[in-house]
Parts: C-alpha cells; structure tokens; sequence
C-alpha cells in the first residue's frame, strides 16, 4: 500500500493506527438491505434463506456472509439491495421524510438513491442524477427493480440541474466523486490507483459539485454530504471551505448513535462524522449542514398530458388495484406516478417516475418497469415453482391454464416480471437483457 497513504493516516488515526492495520488484513463487510416497499423483515426472513445480523446503520440494514444474491430472483423482485452496511450511513443521517423533494447529485449506481426512495415510501419526489452516462443506465436499472413511483432519474452535469432547479429541493444529497481511501479492502483499484495528486483533482470536483448543489437548494433545505474517502482535503477541509464561502450554511448534528467525530472544530465541524474499516464498515465521511437564508423559490412546470385513450385506461384498472394519482401519455407511451409530472427542462432525462408501457400497433404493452413498482397490486398473479422461475428468468415459455391477459409472475410472492397469458402458456415478458444464460 501507498506509504504516502499510510503515513497520512499514521498521523489521522495516532494511537488507533494499529488497529486501523489490522482492520486492513480482515476481509471486507458486505451487507444489504430489505426494501420495505415491497416485503417487511418478518415476511422476508420467513421466505428467504439467508445468513444475516442487523447493521447499526440503517433501519432496513443487514451484515451477511453470504454470496449468493445477484442470481436470486428475490433479488430481481427488488425485494433486497446489496450494498455495504456503512454505506448506508449517509441516508440515515439525511433521516429523509415522506413528502420532501430531494435531489440525488451523483446517484449511481443507486445505493442511497434506493435508500432514500425506501424511507419516502411513495411520497414525496427524488430527481436521481448521474452524470455517466454508462452508469446512468444502472442507476436506472436499479430505481426501477426498486419499484419506487416517485422517482425521475437523469445524466447531467450538476451545473444543468443548477440551472433547471434553483432554490428547488427540501434536502440534497452530494455523495461526491472521491479518492475511495475507505474502499481498501474492498477495491484493490482503489489501492492501486491512490496518489496525492487524486486526491487533489477529487478536491477541486467536490468543490465544484457542491458550488451547484448549494444552488438548488431551497430555504431551510438540507444538504448532505458524503464521501467514501478518509481524506481531510476531501472532507473536513472541503466542508470548511465550502462553509466559509456561504455563510449561511450552517452545521447540523446528526442525531445517531455510530460514527465518530470529525476532525475540525471551526465552524462546528465536529458534528459531522467518520466511519473507519474498524467500526465494522469500510469508510465514510458524513457532513449535514442547513441552508439558512432565503432563497427564490423556484417555479417548476407541469408537464401536460395528452389524452389518454379510453381503452389504455380500462386497461390498466383491468391489470392494477389501484390506479397511479397522475398520468401522463406523450408519443403513445403512458407514465404513472404518485407526484405531478413536473417538465426537466433541457435535461437529459432517463425516466419520469413509472414507465407502464406503450401503445404499438395497435395493442398496448405493459413494461417491466411497471411489473416492479410497488404502488398498486396486480389483479392477476402466478405463483412461479422453484423449477419455473430458473425458466422464467432464463426466458422460456411456462405453461399453465392462467386466465388469459397480462399476469404479474411472482416467487415467494415477489413480483419478478411479467407475462401474458392465452388461457393455457404463459408468454415471457422478462427483459432479455436480464435472462439468465
Ligand atoms: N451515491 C452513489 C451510490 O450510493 O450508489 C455513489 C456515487 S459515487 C461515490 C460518485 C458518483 O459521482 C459516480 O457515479 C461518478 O460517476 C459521479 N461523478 C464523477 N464526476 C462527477 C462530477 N464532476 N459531477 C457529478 N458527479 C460526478
């Protein structure tokens, strides 16, 4: 490992560097969380066999030693994400709250932006940013397996959505692009690709990254920040300077019983806090802070729907129990949500929260995205075997005297795609891109 590294943080940790050493020759935590807007632990737990010990750091999270997931369809149903237990610490400290309107700055590939939909329960609105566009398009993935309804997910830099949502949002989140001095263990990459120079370039992003985020939010609005980095440049250092800059920007206490205090006493600092790979996670570094003057709200507009054809409608009360609060139809695609449509401007938009599907020659397709969203129940379910869900998600045909129409395919209950029914073969509507081989 990079002497430099060490060295730094020799001088960071003092009499708990040993330990901190140690720490390092352990293998990395893994963790997950269970999505409380599709299962709750007791249902989960009875259905699913898997290793686990409650993580301190999120309400719905979990230690395992298991490696299994990725292939479960539990895990195609979005009843469970992967992600590392002290990772989940940043969204536990936002504490969001149904009904807020938040931004995720740099969301993919969508651990806290899942976290936060999860704590909204369906209200409320998240607008989840990733710049890459590559890793967009897992954000996307994994926003619609979480089967939130009130979610729009876009590419920007941050200073387009400064500009389309100034004085906007309640809180945001800026998970900041960092040197990943708390990822060691878990990234030999991150080892490999550490120098001084990384971490000043990751400094100067930050900086520019939270000069937006200060933008869009509103009076009263909180901000968040995190890092997965150790650094004091990308962290104390960055929020010191950042609140010099706006001064009415202050420090908030986190309100929870992990982390430990950060490493500044100026203007408060202290309050945020670190997570070291001693304290059963691999790293973190959270900030909370409040924007305290007043800022022009900003007037965002509604996008206008075109007519709904009639027999879209009856469709869709056909398929689902209770049908989304606002729609909206534009070029024969059909959208539902639990938040007014709202119009992102010039922004490169990926999805404006559930997609249901779309009108094609004459017959209207449902989407999976549709099948994995958590607002209504379906009407017309099938129980998959332990045997017809491998062939359902390796895209195969399953028979069955169903009755005919779109069917949700379920396992353990979890919807896991879905299907159309002519009485007797369920035909596969699983995403090819997803199958199994
Ligand atoms: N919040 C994510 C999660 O929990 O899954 C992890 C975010 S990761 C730490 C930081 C993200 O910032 C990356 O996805 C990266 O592509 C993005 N990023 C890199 N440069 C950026 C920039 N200049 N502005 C905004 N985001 C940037």
């Amino acid at each position: 490992m990079n002497e430099q590294f060490l060295l730094q943080m020799q001088q960071i940790l003092k009499d708990e560097y040993p330990a901190y050493l140690e720490s390092l020759s352990n293998p990395p935590t893994r963790g997950f969380r269970i999505n409380p807007l599709k299962t709750n632990e007791k249902d989960f737990f009875e259905k699913v066999d898997v290793s686990h010990t409650k993580s301190p750091y999120a309400k719905y999270g979990y230690y395992t030693d298991d490696k299994k997931y990725g292939s479960m369809p539990e895990y195609a149903s979005g009843a469970f994400y992967m992600q590392e237990a002290s990772a989940s610490s940043a969204v536990t400290v936002m504490d969001p709250k149904g009904g807020a309107v938040i931004l995720d700055m740099c969301a993919a590939p969508g651990s806290k932006t899942t976290e936060i939909l999860e704590l909204l329960e369906n209200q409320g609105l998240l607008v989840s940013n990733e710049i890459d566009k590559k890793r967009s398009h897992i954000l996307l993935e994994n926003v619609e397996r979480n089967g939130a309804s009130n979610c729009i997910v876009v590419s920007n830099d941050p200073l387009q959505l400064a500009k389309q949502f100034p004085g906007f949002f309640d809180m945001v989140l800026c998970d900041a692009p960092c040197s990943g001095e708390g990822m060691m263990r878990k990234n030999t990459e991150a080892v490999d690709q550490w120098t001084p120079q990384l971490v000043e370039h990751c400094a100067s992003v930050q900086k520019e990254v939270l000069e937006s985020v200060y933008t869009c939010l509103k009076a009263d609005g909180i901000l968040l920040y995190s890092t997965c980095t150790l650094n004091l440049k990308e962290n104390e250092y960055q929020i010191k300077q950042f609140l010099e800059r706006h001064p009415d920007m202050q420090m908030m206490d986190t309100n929870v019983n992990f982390g430990r205090r950060a490493l500044c006493e100026e203007h408060d600092i202290q309050k945020a806090i670190r997570i070291y790979p001693m304290d059963h996670g691999e790293g973190h570094f959270i900030a909370k802070m409040k924007k305290c003057s007043v800022t022009a709200p900003c007037s965002i507009k509604q996008l206008k729907s075109d007519l709904i054809p009639k027999e879209i409608l009856s469709l869709l009360k056909d398929t689902i129990e209770e049908v989304y609060p606002y729609l909206y139809f534009k070029n024969n695609r059909l959208y539902g949500g639990t938040y007014p449509f709202i119009d992102t401007g010039k922004l490169h938009l990926l999805r404006n929260q559930v997609y249901i599907g779309e009108m094609l020659k004459g017959r209207f397709e449902f989407s999976h995205h549709f099948f994995m969203s958590s607002y209504s129940k379906f009407k017309n379910t099938y129980e998959m075997s332990d045997e017809e869900v491998k062939r359902y998600m390796h895209g195969e045909q399953i028979s069955a005297n169903v009755q005919k129409g779109w069917v949700a395919m379920c396992y353990h209950g979890f919807v896991v795609g879905g299907a159309k029914s002519d009485g007797h073969a369920l035909k596969n509507k699983y995403p090819k891109a997803f199958r199994t081989r």
